[in-house]
């Protein structure tokens, strides 16, 4: 395969030139990171995991009319995408408070919330994506309010579609985290979900356990990653129920 041109690399992928104008490519690693990388680790087999479990989540988006990125997975690490322009912005669902939200408003992980709550940072590592509000992007300039009223809806209907598909799984959807992409036709703009939805940018706790199937593995030292994943593909049906824990990434077809 010729080498393809490297647009971007970020933590977790690399995103290349697609083959044709209009596309992306997103590899994905096998690099985790956390902590805004002040904590590195390569997990063998999490790329090819992330592909697989993204590819699954962003066709049954695209099947619900929830318009994604993702034109279709081209090998184990790579998958095609519209090129799109990112909104600078990190959108947030939390379902039940956890992580940075249980610290900043002294709420135990797992206590339920009223409703699904939405929340945004700024995309800017240097400043540790931080929390903003809905004035801060208003006036700021990065979406405008028709952009936010689309941002919202297309954020809880995701939350819909992973609640109810990890809800026959067996497992609780905390939060996750979604980037949107801007695509133009002409004169006419549409927001789309870009970027990846997968065990990294989502919390999942088995309902009956409690258990944690995501990141937080690898945030807090908590067992192995990649047997994490492996048990969301594994129940998702995205690898055969026999197969044993991911050692090589070939077991996943
Ligand atoms: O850390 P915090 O509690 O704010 O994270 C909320 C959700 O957003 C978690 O599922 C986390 O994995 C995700 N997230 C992410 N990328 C970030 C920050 C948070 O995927 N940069």
């Amino acid at each position: 395969m010729a080498r393809r041109n490297k647009i971007y690399e970020g933590k977790a992928k690399i995103i290349y030139e697609g083959p044709e104008s209009g596309t992306i490519v997103q590899y994905f690693k096998d690099d985790a990171t956390a902590f805004n990388a002040q904590k590195k680790d390569v997990i063998e087999g999490k790329g090819v995991l992330n592909n697989r479990l993204c590819e699954y989540f962003m066709v049954g988006l695209n099947q619900i009319g929830v318009p994604t990125h993702f034109i279709k997975r081209l090998n184990m690490r790579e998958q095609l995408c519209k090129s799109c322009e990112i909104v600078p912005l990190e959108v947030i669902v939390r379902n039940y408070a956890a992580g940075t939200m249980s610290k900043r408003l002294g709420l135990e992980e797992g206590t339920q919330l009223p409703r699904p709550i939405v929340e945004y940072c700024y995309k800017d590592d240097s400043l540790g994506d931080p929390l903003v509000s809905e004035e801060h992007i208003a006036a700021f300039g990065w979406a405008s309010q028709q952009d936010m009223d689309d941002i919202l809806s297309l954020a809880l209907r995701v939350n819909d579609f992973l609640s109810g598909v990890m809800y026959g799984v067996g497992i609780k959807l905390i939060d996750f985290k979604i980037e949107i992409g801007r695509i133009y036709d002409g004169d006419y703009q549409r927001l789309i979900v870009a970027d990846e939805i997968s065990p990294d940018s989502c919390r999942l706790w088995d309902m009956e356990t409690g258990q944690k199937l995501d990141k937080d593995v690898f945030r807090r030292d908590l067992g192995n990653l990649a047997d994490a994943y492996t048990e969301v593909a594994t129940r998702l049906g995205v690898m055969p129920k026999n197969s044993t824990p991911i050692t090589k990434p070939t077991l996943i077809n």
